[in-house]
């Protein structure tokens, strides 16, 4: 039977993750800080620990797993990463976590270790214009992050490919562009753009305004979490080390975004743009590299994920908020 490793199984996509590797027929173990917070994992052996100890890394990491995938990281939407408030603890606990984890995988042969790098390590020069960001992998350098976050990835996914070219750890790099699906975080301050937006109009009445961070023109793409998983496996089983965007070609504005799932909803909704942390003014994954290393690209369209993700968000704010707050 084949085995897997999850770092950050307790989390959003580890958690899609792990069901995956499930109904491939392999024998995972994860290991997180928390339990996932919205259902049972499915993993054969979880357990909760903290992989920026190394002696608990090493002991995580005690047999030669067929597949290794890093997705543990100190991380959040907007509200958690463009502040500057946690930046320290951003730079340091995601830095140690992958040194920890590349480190025991190299001294415990394992096969194939995946990292889950992101679209926020592109430099900020090249996402001015909304209309035309560039994010093709080539375009990193000079690097020029527009956070700390962003950085630390960069750090990262040179850490990881330096252990292949040195020491032959089999190292694949993703770059992934906002993830989002079913279970992922939706409220409390780490939510990202889509399930924080379904979840102000799950919450609204037909007519309502709900405020928006900026001024609604940014753009950015969304790929859904089934999507991603296909192509992290896809790229863990490949013979090409990456760094690859795995992300959605399909750019929308903030306000094209709102629009839309106020469509899915069925309600009339109006915007009330405030001030708030919003990142670069505009991103889109850059699939041509994936497309010719790997034979495939996400093809999803947007609104069918937020269908999904809308179902999901609705329900959960009715569990957890006063009826008479939701809608007519
Ligand atoms: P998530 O926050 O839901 O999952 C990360 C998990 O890592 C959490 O469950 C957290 O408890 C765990 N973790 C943090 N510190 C840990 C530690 N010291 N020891 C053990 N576990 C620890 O995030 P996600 O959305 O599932 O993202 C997974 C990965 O993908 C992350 O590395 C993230 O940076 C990357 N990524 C995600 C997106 C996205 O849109 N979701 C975009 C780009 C990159």
């Amino acid at each position: 039977m084949k085995t897997a490793l999850v770092c950050g199984a307790g989390g959003f996509i580890g958690g899609h993750l792990v069901r995956r590797l499930k109904r491939e027929g392999f024998w995972v173990r994860g290991v997180d800080l928390k339990f996932n917070e919205y259902s049972e994992s499915e993993a054969d052996d979880f357990v909760l620990g903290d992989l920026r100890e190394q002696a608990f890394c090493r002991a995580m990491i005690d047999q030669s797993f067929d597949e290794v995938y890093q997705l543990a990281a100190d991380m959040g939407g907007a509200g958690y990463i463009f502040t500057g408030e946690h930046d320290a603890d951003v730079m340091h606990n995601s830095a140690t976590i992958n040194l920890n984890v590349v480190d025991a995988c190299h001294k415990r042969r394992i096969k194939r270790v995946f990292y889950s790098s992101s679209a926020c390590m592109y430099p900020a020069y090249n996402q001015e214009d909304p209309d035309n960001p560039l994010c093709a992998e080539a375009s990193a350098y000079p690097a020029a992050p527009d956070s700390e976050y962003g950085w630390e990835k960069l750090f990262s996914e040179r850490v990881y490919l330096a252990y292949r070219r040195n020491y032959g750890v089999q190292a694949f790099v993703a770059r992934y562009h906002n993830i989002f699906g079913p279970e992922g975080t939706w409220t409390g301050g780490k939510e990202k753009a889509p399930a924080a937006i379904c979840r102000k109009i799950a919450m609204a009445r037909n007519g309502d305004a709900i405020e928006i961070w900026g001024d609604g023109k940014q753009t950015r793409s969304f790929l859904y979490v089934d999507e991603c998983l296909e192509g992290s496996t896809r790229l863990l089983r490949s013979n090409f080390a990456g760094p690859v965007n795995i992300g959605s070609e399909e750019m929308v504005t903030i306000d094209g975004l709102v629009d839309l799932v106020a469509d899915i909803a069925g309600k009339r909704i109006s915007k009330n743009h405030i001030s708030g942390p919003t990142g670069v003014r505009g991103r889109n994954s850059d699939n041509r590299v994936i497309a010719a290393k790997l034979n495939w690209a996400p093809s999803q369209s947007l609104r069918l994920g937020l269908e999904k993700t809308y179902a999901w968000i609705e329900t959960q704010v009715c569990r957890n908020f006063p009826a008479e707050k939701l809608v007519a």
